[in-house]
């Protein structure tokens, strides 16, 4: 691959391609980097670095790069039927099989899953069922979901809304009316000198107070992710989900769990839900469903909300690729490979406890005020000093180490000074060394600049 070819790439993005979330302007002045191919847990670009994927691709290939199975899926059924639609009283074999084989992984009692083409189609879908849910039963006002800020749920007018990233909401007029928010559990962030449990209960309880200040009667639902990830990592104290649980309990609303990044492995448990032991009614899925092979979500729904939709009428909602038959053999397949080679298990028993372990050893340096993480999902947060947690001010420092990875072969995403990252489940203790001792080459020359 020659040099050559980059700024020949480079020039057609810059005169032809305006990528998502992008400062045009800034990314124009440097040209992207251009990813060529892939194997493993490692990419390489157009100048021939190889770089170790620590966010695996955006958090969604999960079973690894070049799985040939999946290629062959996909090759196997566009011969046999490459596309058709599910709307005129139709279906086909993958689409029902892969919804089966859903059922028989999710929590107990969620055993419908109505098909999308990613995240935020996942959670526009949402939205609408829930509305719709409450009005098939006789209560067209309960209309309002809660969310909470620095929550990620996409990037459509829905998913951003339900979202809380104040950034997404400033363009465009979000949120759109009958979405509300409470704070994030974000202790290291935002509680201060406060005790962990103590401030992941006073969290739980903002949404009591949200339900009871815009009226139980008007509250369809809640949602949040498992675990934050776009959001940086958060990781709530261990105090706030069974509060959470306690305050559902008592409502008469529903709960919605994004599973788009804690589902299909992630925590070492299928779902995110089943590390926390939650019962959701609705589940957004995407990402891990494929291993991000090709585009493909879902909603898994619990059994007594399809039994409601049941008696609804038509649900007007669909898109032309829901179950798309090639994703869903895709996807069907992917599923088969994560639990023949017991991948899942492997994460829970051996990689995630070796990943965590090893990722705390980074907190002894200079500039990590903590190192935090949960089975394949890790976050540092870079500070000035330690005991008070001041942030450096007036340079993006997570944005510097991250471009110090990029140079050194390794993937790590930056949210503001929080560097996170969620590898391919299918890395080995060689290659989380390798992750580790690269991050921790980064946060040294990343120091060296600020000293
Ligand atoms: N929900 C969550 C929790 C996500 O992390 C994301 C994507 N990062 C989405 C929804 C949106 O998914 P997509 O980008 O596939 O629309």
């Amino acid at each position: 691959m020659t040099e050559g070819n980059t700024q020949h790439w480079q020039a057609l993005g810059r005169r032809h391609h305006l990528p998502p979330f992008s400062d045009y302007k800034a990314l124009n002045a440097k040209g992207s980097r251009i990813i060529t191919r892939a194997e493993g847990v490692y990419l390489w670009d157009s100048a021939g670095n190889r770089i170790l994927d620590g966010m695996a691709g955006l958090w969604c290939v999960n079973v690894g790069y070049g799985r040939e199975e999946l290629v062959q899926a996909a090759a196997r059924q566009m011969r046999e039927l490459p596309y058709y639609n599910l709307f005129f009283q139709t279906a086909h074999p993958p689409v029902l099989e892969l919804a089966e084989a859903i059922a028989e992984i999710a929590p107990a009692g969620m055993t419908h899953v109505f098909f999308t083409g990613s995240g935020s189609e996942s959670n526009d879908t949402v939205l609408r069922m829930v509305r719709h849910y409450w009005a098939v039963k006789g209560q067209p006002q309960k209309q309002v979901i809660i969310g909470r800020w620095n929550g990620y749920h996409g990037s459509t007018v829905a998913g951003a809304s339900l979202g809380g990233m104040k950034a997404m909401h400033g363009q465009g007029g979000l949120p759109i009316p009958g979405i509300e928010h409470i704070d994030q559990p974000y202790w290291y962030g935002e509680g201060g000198d406060e005790d962990p449990e103590a401030f992941g209960v006073r969290m739980a309880e903002q949404l009591e107070q949200k339900i009871l200040q815009v009226g139980v009667e008007k509250v369809a639902a809640f949602i949040a992710e498992p675990i934050q990830g776009a959001g940086g990592v958060i990781i709530p104290p261990d105090s706030y989900w069974p509060k959470i649980h306690e305050i559902l309990a008592r409502y008469d609303i529903l709960f919605i769990a994004d599973e788009v990044i804690c589902g299909f492995g992630r925590t070492g448990e299928w779902f995110g839900s089943d590390y926390y032991g939650s019962a959701p009614d609705l589940m957004p899925i995407a990402k891990g469903l494929t291993s991000g092979y090709v585009p493909m979500g879902g909603v898994i729904v619990r059994d007594e909300v399809a039994a409601v939709l049941n008696e609804g009428g038509e649900f007007f909602h669909g898109f032309t690729y829901s179950g798309h038959p090639v994703a869903a053999a895709v996807a069907l397949e992917n599923l088969r490979i994560l639990k023949r080679e017991g991948i899942i298990d492997r994460v829970r028993t051996h990689t995630a406890p070796y990943l965590q372990r090893r990722w705390r050893e980074l907190a002894d340096h200079p500039l990590v005020g903590e190192a935090r993480g949960l089975g394949m999902l890790g976050a540092l947060e870079l500070v000035k000093d330690k005991r008070t947690r001041t942030r450096f001010s007036g340079i993006e420092l997570g944005m510097r180490c991250r471009e110090h990875c990029l140079d050194n072969g390794l993937v790590m995403r930056a949210v503001g000074d929080t560097l996170i990252i969620s590898p391919p489940l299918v890395i080995s203790e060689a290659q989380i060394d390798e992750l580790v001792s690269k991050a921790r080459l980064c946060l040294d020359l990343t120091a060296g600049e600020v000293e």
